[in-house]
C-alpha cells in the first residue's frame, strides 16, 4: 500500500462548540450493569459506557451549520423549500435526477426490492448488509456475496478487500440472467470493517452488469469513505477530489440506496436515488403508503435540512483525512500492543481477532464476547462481538462455530478525540497484558432468532 508518510500530526478539523459529559464508572458499578444485562452489552445502559464504539450509524456529531439550517427548516407537507435544497444535494452529489427521501436506508431497500424482487429472484453483489440480505429474503430473493478471495481473510493486506470478483460475477450473471432483477455493490463493504471497492472495479462490475442488461444500483451508505480510500490507494487516483471520486462512482451505476446514517453525518435520514424514470412512480407510490408524501418521505425538513449540508460537509477532504487517519491510529496503537485486528484497517471500523488474542478460550466459551465484556468491564469501552453468539449455532446439540472470532470498534465520526483514542490503546493494551486471565463464558438463555440481541451469559 502507497499511503504517503505523515509529516505532521493529523488533528481534528473542528473546534468543539457544545459538549457531553463523558459516563465515568468505576469497575464494580459496571460488574454491576453487566451481571443485570447477563454479560449482554446490547442490554447495559448508555449512560454506564465512557466510549461507545457499538456503531457509527446515526452516532455523529452535527456541526453548527447542520444545527443552524435545522432552525430555518420549512415544515411544509407538500413543495418544503428544505426538500428541494436536499433533493439539489443529492443530484449535485449523485447526478441521478430522481430522489426519494426515506426515514433511513432500510425503508429505501424495502421500497425498491418490493418493486423488484420475486421468489426465486436472485441479486449478485460484493457483500449484502444484513438488513439488505434480509429485506432480498423476505421477498423469497437471494442475496448471493461474491466478494474477492482477499476479502475472507483477515490476514490479507490487499488494499480493495471490498471489490467483487468479477470472473465469478459474469459467471453467475451468464448462468441466472433470467431472475437478477438488479445486481449490487456495497461501498465501502462493511463486512470486515469499511472495506472499500476501487474504481477499477466499480467500472468491472458495471461493465458485467450492462453487458447482462442488468440494472445496477449502489449500497452508497459510506461513499466519502470509499472516495478517499480510492485517493489514497489507487493508482493515479491521488490528484482527484473525493467529490470527482465520488461522481465517477455514481455514474457507473443506475441508482443508490443510502442510509444518511452514516456520511450523512446526520443521526436520521436515508434516500433512494435513480437516474431512469422507469421505477419512480411505483416507488413514490409505495412511498405515500408507507413512509409519508414525496416531498419528506418519513422525515421533517429540519433531518432534510441536516442531511443537505452533511453531504456537502462529509465530502471535505481535511474531514476525510482525519476520519481515516483516526481508523488506521486505533489500528495501529492496538496492533502495537499485541491485539491483532483485520488488516488493512478499513474507513469506519476495526476489527480484533479475538481467536488469535485468547487462543486459550475455546469458539463454545465465546472469545470475542469475553473480549467484549472485559472492556467494557475495565475501561467503559461497548464493542460489538461479531463471531459465535451472532452466527454460531447450536444443531441437535452440537455446537457449530462461526468463520471468524472478532470485536468491532466502529468509530462514530467527529465525536471522539485522538486523547480518547490514545486512553482507549492504552486500556486495551493493559487487558492485552493480563489476556491469559479471561475465562469465558456460558450461554445461558439462547433466544431463536438475531441472539446477540437478548442472549444471556455467564462467566464460568
Ligand atoms: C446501515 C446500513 C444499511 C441500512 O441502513 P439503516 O439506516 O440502518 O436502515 C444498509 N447497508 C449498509 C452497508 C449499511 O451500513
Amino acid at each position: 500500500m502507497r499511503e504517503p508518510p505523515r509529516p505532521r500530526t493529523i488533528i481534528e478539523p473542528f473546534k468543539i462548540k457544545v459538549v457531553e459529559p463523558l459516563a465515568i464508572r468505576s469497575r464494580p458499578e459496571r460488574e454491576g450493569f453487566l451481571a443485570r444485562a447477563g454479560w449482554n452489552l446490547f442490554q447495559v445502559p448508555s449512560e454506564s459506557v465512557t466510549f461507545d464504539f457499538l456503531t457509527d450509524s446515526g452516532t455523529s456529531a452535527m456541526s453548527a451549520a447542520q444545527w443552524g439550517a435545522m432552525m430555518v427548516a420549512d415544515e411544509s407537507y407538500a413543495g418544503s423549500r428544505s426538500f428541494a435544497r436536499f433533493e439539489a444535494a443529492v443530484r449535485k452529489l449523485t447526478g441521478y435526477p430522481h430522489v426519494i427521501p426515506t426515514h433511513q436506508g432500510r425503508a429505501a431497500e424495502r421500497l425498491l426490492f418490493s418493486l423488484l424482487i420475486r421468489p426465486g429472484c436472485a441479486v449478485p453483489s460484493n457483500n449484502h448488509f444484513d438488513t439488505t440480505r434480509a429485506n432480498i429474503e423476505q421477498l423469497g430473493g437471494e442475496a448471493v456475496d461474491l466478494v474477492v478471495a482477499e476479502g475472507r481473510d483477515p490476514a490479507s493486506r490487499h488494499p480493495f478487500k471490498g471489490n467483487v470478483d468479477l470472473a465469478r460475477l459474469d459467471r453467475f450473471c451468464a448462468e441466472n440472467r433470467a431472475r437478477i432483477p438488479l445486481g449490487m455493490l456495497t461501498i465501502t463493504n462493511n463486512t470486515g470493517g469499511g472495506q472499500p471497492v476501487s474504481l477499477a472495479n466499480l467500472h468491472g462490475a458495471s461493465e458485467v452488469y450492462r453487458r447482462h442488461g442488468i440494472p445496477f444500483v449502489l449500497d452508497a451508505c459510506r461513499f466519502a469513505e470509499n472516495s478517499y480510500l480510492v485517493k489514497l490507494r489507487e493508482d493515479g487516483q491521488g490528484g482527484r477530489s473525493p467529490r470527482e471520486i465520488a461522481r465517477e462512482t455514481f455514474e457507473l451505476a443506475d441508482g443508490c440506496l443510502v442510509s444518511a446514517k452514516k456520511d450523512g453525518l446526520v443521526n436520521i435520514g436515508g434516500f433512494l436515488a435513480l437516474r431512469d424514470d422507469r421505477w419512480v412512480e411505483r416507488a413514490r407510490s409505495l412511498l405515500i403508503l408507507t413512509e409519508g408524501f414525496p416531498t419528506y418521505g418519513g422525515l421533517a425538513a429540519r433531518d432534510l435540512e441536516a442531511l443537505a449540508v452533511g453531504l456537502e460537509e462529509v465530502l471535505d477532504e481535511r474531514y476525510l483525512d482525519y476520519r481515516l487517519a483516526v481508523t488506521r491510529y486505533l489500528a495501529e496503537g492496538l496492533n502495537r500492543a499485541g491485539i491483532p485486528t483485520v488488516q488493512p484497517p478499513g474507513g469506519h471500523a476495526v476489527y480484533v481477532d479475538a481467536r488469535a488474542l485468547l487462543p486459550h478460550v475455546p469458539p463454545e466459551r465465546f472469545p470475542g464476547q469475553a473480549l467484549a465484556c472485559e472492556m467494557y468491564l475495565a475501561e467503559g469501552i461497548r464493542a460489538c462481538e461479531i463471531g459465535s453468539v451472532m452466527f454460531g449455532r447450536n444443531e441437535g446439540g452440537s455446537f457449530r462455530p462461526a468463520a471468524m472470532e472478532l470485536v468491532r470498534l466502529a468509530i462514530p465520526r467527529r465525536v471522539y478525540t485522538q486523547s480518547h483514542v490514545d486512553y482507549v490503546i492504552e486500556g486495551m493494551a493493559g487487558i492485552a497484558a493480563r489476556i491469559g486471565e479471561l475465562r469465558g463464558l456460558r450461554l445461558v438463555r439462547d433466544p431463536p432468532y438475531l441472539r446477540h440481541f437478548t442472549a444471556s451469559f455467564e462467566p464460568v
